[in-house]
């Protein structure tokens, strides 16, 4: 396919979410060192490490899908965010022996779920590790000043799970035509804001000017079809939502 390419890079940066003592989620950075890597803001790649074969047939990489976190813009690193299973499988083995230094295979861009820059009002809607693709977006329009309004729609399931949290209210400092809107869906005593489903953000969402509105929709497969569903229900078109989604 044209524009793939294959390259080896190393982890130069490591951020943990811990929730109850636990690793939930891991924010990467793999060093491009001098490497051009071209994509579009929500693409994703293949990683693979040379130590985690498949289990059928240990001489071929098992190669997973990771959505690229950064914006195309950030030219000295790809940046991950991933949920740490804790059943075998590529994320936890990260999760055992990632460090800095550590290589891993990159291979893309590959995906759909791109940025449309020419369009109006953008409502980002995620959950959880969701936030990757989105991100590289929100980043993308906050570096180039995008003008007309953005929100982002963002369930997770506790406040030790609000990812990308400073930076995303720093941009909301910066960009006055950004907005957040959070839910948590599990207790948490030191939260003061909203408790639910993503969903209950959405169900009572005006979206002023719905049909200039373009919907990038991530997280798990049953929250996007039901995000899909509601803002039908509102009129929103289906050429108007972009959805991209794993369990
Ligand atoms: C387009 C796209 C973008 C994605 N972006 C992100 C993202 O940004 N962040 C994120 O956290 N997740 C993302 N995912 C999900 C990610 O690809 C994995 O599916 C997810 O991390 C599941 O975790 P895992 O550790 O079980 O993964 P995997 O290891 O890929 O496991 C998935 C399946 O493969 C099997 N498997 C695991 N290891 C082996 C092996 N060695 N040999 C054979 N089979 C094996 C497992 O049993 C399981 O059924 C994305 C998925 C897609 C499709």
């Amino acid at each position: 396919m044209d524009g793939i390419r294959e390259l080896n890079l190393k982890c130069n940066y490591i951020e943990d979410y811990l929730d109850l003592g636990k690793v939930e989620f891991k924010i990467l950075r793999l060093e491009l060192n001098g490497q051009p890597f071209d994509f579009q803001p929500g693409q994703f790649v293949m990683l693979a490490m040379e130590d985690y074969p498949l289990w059928q047939d240990k001489a071929k990489l098992k190669w997973t899908s990771m959505s690229i976190a950064s914006t195309p813009l950030e030219k000295e690193y790809l940046e991950f965010c991933m949920t740490i299973k804790s059943t075998p499988g590529f994320s936890k083995h990260v999760g055992d022996t990632i460090n800095v230094g550590v290589p891993m295979l990159v291979k893309g861009p590959y995906g759909r779920f791109i940025l449309d820059q020419g369009a109006g009002r953008i409502a980002f809607i995620a959950t959880g590790s969701g936030i990757a693709p989105i991100m590289g977006m929100i980043r993308t329009l906050a570096a180039i000043g995008y003008e007309k309004p953005f929100d982002l729609y963002y369930g997770f399931r506790n406040s030790n799970q609000f990812l990308y949290r400073e930076e995303l209210l720093s941009i909301v400092k910066s960009h006055p035509n950004f907005k957040i809107h959070t839910t948590i869906s599990r207790d948490d005593p030191s939260w003061k804001g909203r408790h639910g489903y993503v969903q209950t953000l959405i169900e009572p969402a005006g979206f002023d000017g719905i049909n200039e509105t373009q919907f990038y929709i991530c997280g798990n497969p049953a929250m996007v079809d039901d995000i899909k569903k509601l803002l039908a229900a509102k009129g929103a078109k289906p050429e108007q939502v972009r959805t991209e989604q794993w369990a």
